[in-house]
């Protein structure tokens, strides 16, 4: 099973960039602040585990 990456895609080339980066591996032009944030996946894995610890 593979683990579900986030990709978002540069604005400038296109360029699929696994979630977390802070430039863009191809053209090397800074990404959006959020995509460098790994609290969004982070807090959602930890939130599914409670629901899974829970239920
Ligand atoms: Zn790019």
């Amino acid at each position: 099973m593979r683990l579900p990456f986030r990709i978002f895609r540069c604005g400038a080339c296109n360029y699929d960039m696994r979630y977390g980066t802070s430039t863009c591996r191809y053209c090397f032009k800074e990404t959006p602040l959020r995509n460098r944030l790994w609290m969004p996946p982070l807090v959602a894995a930890m939130a599914i585990g409670l629901v899974m610890a829970v239920a």
